[in-house]
C-alpha cells in the first residue's frame, strides 16, 4: 500500500486516468453529464470541513455562519427554478431523497405503487431488494407490450385495487412525458399522497420543455447530476405545502405540515450532517440552470435525443415507445440478434459507453438484458448537435454490427478519440 501525506499519487493518477477516460470518449450513459469547472471547484472547496446538522438559522454546531448563507442560496435559487415555497437541498442522492420521503409520509408495511423496475422503474420506488421494497409494501404499474406506454386506466385499476397510500411516477428509463393530472386524479379518488421522482428530466422540466408535476404532485424529489447538471446529490420540493393528511401530530398535539415531516425525513431521520461543500456546488448548478444558456442546453438535450432516435428507427433498431419525449431512450436489441451485455461491452472497446438495460417483458436477466438505454444530456454539454447524433448513431450501428471485426472496432475507437479532441468536456 502506498501512502503520502502530501500527494496520493496513487489516487491521483487513477483520477487523471479518469479524466482521460471521460475526455476521450461518447459518454451516453442517460444518467451522466459534465458538471462545469466551478461547480466541481465548489465540491472539492473547504466546505468539506464543516459539520452543519440541522438547517439554515438553527444548528446543533457553532461556526454555521458562512454555510447557512450558502445553504440559503441553495434553496432560495431552487425555488425561484422550479416556483416552490419549500424546498430541503440536504439529500446526499437521490435515493435518501426519496427515502426521507417515505420516512416522511408512510409507516412501515403501508403500501407504496410504483413503476415497474424491469420496465424503467427505479430501484428506491419499491424493489424488494431495496429497503422501500423491504420496509414498505410495494405494488407496480408498467408499459403495454404493443406501444411501450403507460396506459393510465391500468394504473388507476391497481390503485383502486390495492389502496396504496404513495403513488410514486416518475422513472429511470422512460422517454415519454407523464400525465400528472389524470396521476392526481387517481391519487385524489384514494386518499394517496402523489410523489414524483424527476431524476431524469429535472433540467428539461426547470426549462418548461415537458409537463410540469409541481401544481399536481404533493411532492416532489430529484437528483441533482443528470439533465440538472449539477453536483451528484438530491434534493425534494414543494410547491405547496400543506397539512399531512394522515393525522400526524407534534408533541403538543398539533398536526404537522408536510415540510416540518419532509426536513425531519431528511434528518434526523435518515442522515446526519449535510455536505455543504455539495450544497454549495448544487447552489451553484442551481444558478447556470437558471440562465437563458441553460434553456438553450436543455433545448438542444431534446433536439439531439429526437434525432438520435430516428436515426436508430431508420437503421432497423427497435426503439422502445418509437421514440422519445426527453433525453433518452430505450433500445431492445433483439430485432438485431445481440444482448445488452455484448452492445455494452463492444461498444466500450471504441470508447463509447452506454448501460445495459432490461427492456419490457424481457427474457433475460438483469446480467445480461436485452436492451441498452442511451442519452443526450453528456454530449450535448460538450457542444455536440443533431449531425453529430446521426454520425454517432452511425458509428454504434458500424461497432454493434462488427462487433466480432476486433479492426472495425479500433478504427472506430481511433475516429472518436480523434473526434473528441476538439470538444473539452464541458462547453455549452
Ligand atoms: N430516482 C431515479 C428515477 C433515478 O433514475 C435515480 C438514479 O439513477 C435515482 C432515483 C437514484 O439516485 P442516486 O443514484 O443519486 O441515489
Amino acid at each position: 500500500v502506498q501512502t503520502s501525506l502530501y500527494r496520493d499519487t496513487e489516487i491521483f493518477d487513477l483520477i487523471t486516468k479518469e479524466n482521460n477516460r471521460q475526455l476521450h470518449g461518447i459518454e451516453l450513459i442517460a444518467s451522466e453529464n459534465f458538471v462545469s469547472p466551478q461547480v466541481m471547484e465548489a465540491a472539492g472547496s473547504v466546505l468539506t470541513n464543516k459539520y452543519a446538522e440541522g438547517l439554515p438559522g438553527k444548528r446543533y454546531y457553532g461556526g454555521c455562519e458562512v454555510v447557512d448563507q450558502v445553504e440559503q442560496i441553495a434553496i432560495d435559487r431552487l425555488k425561484a427554478l422550479f416556483n416552490l415555497t419549500w424546498a430541503n437541498v440536504q439529500p446526499h442522492s437521490g435515493a435518501q431523497a426519496n427515502m426521507a420521503v417515505f420516512l416522511a409520509c408512510l409507516q412501515p408495511g403501508d403500501k407504496i405503487l410504483g413503476f415497474n423496475l424491469s420496465h424503467g422503474g427505479h430501484l428506491s420506488h419499491g424493489s424488494p431488494v431495496n429497503i422501500s421494497g423491504k420496509y414498505f409494501q410495494p405494488f407496480f404499474y408498467g408499459v403495454e407490450q404493443e406501444t411501450g406506454l403507460i396506459d393510465w386506466n391500468k394504473v388507476e385499476e391497481t390503485a383502486h385495487k390495492e389502496r396504496p397510500k404513495l403513488i410514486i411516477c416518475g422513472a429511470s428509463a422512460y422517454s415519454r412525458d407523464w400525465d400528472y393530472v389524470r396521476l392526481r386524479q387517481i391519487a385524489d379518488s384514494i386518499g394517496a399522497i402523489l410523489l414524483a421522482d424527476i431524476s431524469h428530466p429535472a433540467g428539461l422540466i426547470a426549462k418548461g420543455l415537458l409537463n410540469d408535476p409541481f401544481d399536481q404532485c404533493h411532492i416532489v424529489t430529484t437528483t441533482t447530476h443528470k439533465t440538472l447538471r449539477g453536483t451528484r446529490g438530491g434534493v425534494i420540493m414543494m410547491r405547496n405545502d400543506f397539512p399531512n393528511p394522515f393525522g400526524i401530530t407534534t408533541p403538543k398535539g398539533e398536526v404537522r405540515m408536510m415540510s416540518s415531516l419532509l426536513d425531519s425525513g431528511v434528518f434526523p431521520g435518515t442522515q446526519g450532517g449535510p455536505l455543504e461543500h455539495i450544497i454549495a456546488a448544487k447552489a451553484i448548478a442551481f444558478g447556470e440552470a437558471l440562465t437563458e444558456n441553460f434553456y438553450n442546453y436543455a433545448i438542444q438535450v431534446q433536439k439531439n435525443a429526437r434525432v438520435m432516435a430516428t436515426e436508430f428507427v431508420n437503421r432497423g433498431y427497435k426503439v422502445i415507445s418509437d421514440g422519445t419525449d426527453n433525453h433518452l431512450m430505450l433500445i431492445d436489441l433483439r430485432p438485431k440478434g445481440l444482448t445488452g451485455k455484448i452492445a455494452e461491452n463492444s461498444l466500450i472497446q471504441a470508447d463509447i459507453t452506454v448501460n445495459k438495460n432490461m427492456v419490457p417483458f424481457d427474457d433475460k436477466t438483469a446480467m445480461t438484458t436485452s436492451g441498452m438505454r442511451v442519452g443526450t444530456a453528456a454530449m450535448t454539454t460538450r457542444g455536440l448537435v443533431e449531425k453529430d447524433m446521426v454520425r454517432i448513431v452511425d458509428l454504434i450501428d458500424d461497432v454493434l454490427m462488427n462487433h466480432d471485426k476486433a479492426t472495425t472496432v479500433a478504427a472506430v475507437k481511433k475516429e472518436i478519440n480523434t473526434w473528441m479532441q476538439d470538444y473539452p468536456l464541458f462547453q455549452f
